[in-house]
Parts: C-alpha cells; sequence; structure tokens
C-alpha cells in the first residue's frame, strides 16, 4: 500500500489546510473526476476514488491525526477497500459535502403548512394567580383569510395545478453533472398556482389580525406556569393547521406577601410594648382577616406560621402556610413627655439591665468571649 499518493498531495492542499479548505478541494476535484462527466473514463474513476479516499480520511479529526501521525499505515482497515468502489457508493458524503448546495427541501412527500406556535406573557395579580380568573388577552397574530377560506384564491376561482411540476412540488434539476430533486420554483412546492388572488389577503390565505381571546387560568398557577391554547397560534399557510398558542404566567410582586410554592409569607409590624406585654393582632391573608396572639416577651424577626392559609399549586391539593414575621418597631414622632416616660421606663430597668434583655445579655457576653480569646 506504500505506493499510495500522500492524502494531502492528492486534494492539493497544505499540510495544515482547515477542514473549510479540505471540502472546497474535495468539491473541486471531486467535480472534476465525478464519473457522471467522465464516463468510460478509468483514469477520472481511479482519481475519483483516491480524492473520496484522502477526503474521508482527512475530514475525520481522529483519522486524520492517526494519518499525521504514522501515514497510511495508521487508517489501513479503517476503510474497506471495496465499499467505496463503483458509482453507487458514495451516497452518504455527498449528501454530507453537496447537500447544503442545494439546500435541504428536495426530500420528497407533503410540504406541512402548519402556523407558528405563538408566546404571550401575561401578567397576574397573586389573587388571579391564586383563585384562578379568566383573562381576556389580545394577540396579534396572522389569522386565516374569511374570503377565501384560506386558499388565497378569488372567490368562484380555485388554485390551478402548477404546470412545472405536474402539480408534485418537487422538480429534477440537472445540476451540472448530476440531477436531484428540488422544491418547484413556481409554485414553491405548493403543487398549485393562485392564478386569481383573493384581493382581501393578497393570495396568501392569511392576513394580520387582533384576536381577542379568552384564557382560562387555572387556580394556583405560578411564575413560569404556560397555557397550552391549541390551535390558538397563527394559521397555517394555504389553509394549513394553525399553531398554538403559549400563554406564560408571570405573577406580579404583591404590596404584602411574598410566595414561596405553596407557602405565603409577610412581615407584621408590632409596636415594642406589645411585643413585650402581648397581645392581639389582625393580619391580612388572601381570605381576609385573621388574628394572631402575639405572646408576651416576643422578639423581633420571630415567625408565626398560620396553618392552611398559605395557597395551592396547580399541581398539589394540599395549601400551604401563611408565615408571618414579626418585626417590631421603633416609635417615631415622640413628644416631650412620651420621651420623659421612656426615659423613666429606661431608669427603672437600669440597676439590672441584664435581666430585662436576654438578646443584649448574650451578646454582651459573646463580646466579651471574644476579646478573651484575643488576648495574648
Ligand atoms: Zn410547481
Ligand atoms: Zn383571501
Amino acid at each position: 500500500m506504500s505506493s499510495k499518493r500522500d492524502y494531502y498531495e492528492v486534494l492539493g492542499v497544505q499540510k495544515n489546510a482547515t477542514d473549510a479548505e479540505l471540502k472546497k478541494a474535495y468539491r473541486r476535484l471531486a467535480m472534476k473526476y465525478h464519473p457522471d462527466r467522465n464516463p468510460d473514463d478509468k483514469g477520472a474513476e481511479e482519481s475519483f476514488k483516491e480524492v473520496k479516499e484522502a477526503y474521508e480520511i482527512l475530514s475525520d479529526e481522529r483519522k486524520r491525526s492517526a494519518y499525521d501521525q504514522f501515514g497510511h499505515a495508521g487508517v489501513e482497515g479503517g476503510i474497506g477497500g471495496g465499499q467505496h468502489a463503483g458509482a453507487g457508493g458514495f451516497g452518504d458524503i455527498f449528501e454530507s459535502v453537496f447537500g447544503d448546495i442545494f439546500g435541504g427541501g428536495r426530500a420528497g412527500g407533503e410540504r406541512v403548512f402548519r402556523g407558528s406556535d405563538l408566546r404571550y406573557d401575561l401578567e397576574l395579580s397573586l389573587e388571579d394567580a391564586v383563585n384562578g380568573s379568566t383573562t381576556k388577552i389580545r394577540v396579534p397574530r396572522l389569522v386565516g383569510c374569511q374570503v377565501c377560506n384560506g386558499s388565497g384564491a378569488k372567490k368562484g376561482s380555485a388554485p390551478v395545478k402548477c404546470t412545472t411540476c405536474d402539480g408534485m412540488g418537487q422538480v429534477r434539476m440537472q445540476q451540472g453533472f448530476f440531477s436531484v430533486q428540488q422544491t418547484c420554483p413556481k409554485c414553491r412546492g405548493n403543487g398549485k398556482i393562485i392564478t386569481d388572488p383573493c384581493t382581501s389577503c393578497r393570495g396568501n390565505g392569511r392576513i394580520r389580525e387582533d384576536k381577542t381571546i379568552s384564557v382560562k387560568v387555572p387556580p394556583g398557577v405560578d411564575t413560569g406556569d404556560r397555557i397550552r391554547l391549541t390551535g390558538e397560534g397563527e394559521a397555517g399557510e394555504k389553509g394549513g393547521p394553525s399553531g398554538d398558542l403559549y400563554v406564560h404566567v408571570i405573577v406580579k410582586d404583591h404590596p404584602i406577601f411574598a410566595r414561596e410554592g405553596t407557602n405565603l409569607s409577610c412581615d407584621v409590624p408590632i409596636s415594642f410594648t406589645m411585643a413585650a406585654l402581648g397581645g392581639e393582632i389582625e393580619v391580612p391573608t388572601l381570605e381576609g382577616k385573621v388574628s394572631l396572639k402575639i405572646p408576651a416577651e416576643t422578639q423581633s424577626g420571630k415567625l408565626f406560621r398560620l396553618k392552611n392559609k398559605g395557597v395551592r399549586s396547580v399541581r398539589a391539593t394540599n395549601k400551604g402556610d401563611l408565615i408571618c414575621r414579626v418585626v417590631v418597631e421603633t416609635p417615631v414622632n415622640l413628644d416631650k413627655r412620651q420621651k420623659e416616660l421612656l426615659q423613666d421606663f429606661e431608669r427603672s430597668m437600669e440597676h439590672d439591665n441584664k435581666k430585662h434583655s436576654p438578646k443584649s445579655r448574650s451578646w454582651l457576653d459573646g463580646v466579651k468571649e471574644f476579646f478573651e480569646n484575643m488576648a495574648p
């Protein structure tokens, strides 16, 4: 096998040729030596095989690296001797190299004219998302022309069979030395020609229109959920089926509640008097007010869980909880007397401050320990 020519030489490229350069060289030489172009020319056929083999090796990163290191010995056996002989055998590689010259649309069969899917972002309040709602949305889209029923042909006329492709939508084209099946350029694969177009849609079969659609939002939806409305997308071309409309749910921020899955949470401000003495306050839920008992000596940041006052998700039947976070509020705009009362109050605690301030006590202890540990 040492009589073989160097693959790079065969393709007429440098050792460091890029994939694009290889492909270009291969195309040029394959065209030149193709058996269809050189009937009964043994020499051309041999050259064609040689070019094809060189390209098969060099276009494969692994084989190319083996070839670069070990020459022909590195890739022998990787390709069979007989499998690429004869004009019938170059289907797959031909497809990959030449496929893009002629466009991909040469496959036979019916062309599908399904309309595009559409997306609509629907903003909902938390209440509407939780309880469900029916919302009307306006969607600009292409709809089937009512005048011609989507056919594109003027009323009373009908599309006629395309004579170029005889109604097949595909034509055989002679491209240099070989022929390919191609989408008919005249009817664009449709097989029919409109000779007398509908004036309302100018032969397109579709017109742009805002349609108002009623969307039923199921209770429990959350941001990221989507609702599919089958057939509410764009109309298909030439009377083809419509696409679908996907409504993407976006739940707006709520002034009081934050939602996480099925749980709701909110901050509940209380006065420091209530925090100290305890009491009862009203807190909001999505179903109205409920009362919440604040025990005496409640610290700021304490969480209270109200069972089943959260929300249900579309998927789960269990209801989540409402988590209230107590925030002790510092009084503002105090008058002279109120300030004096507070100063009196503060003095009353001075003799045993530690007893009344559990947090400060443990904090001060922590600080003390911290500095003691730091001392050398
Ligand atoms: Zn045609
Ligand atoms: Zn029309």
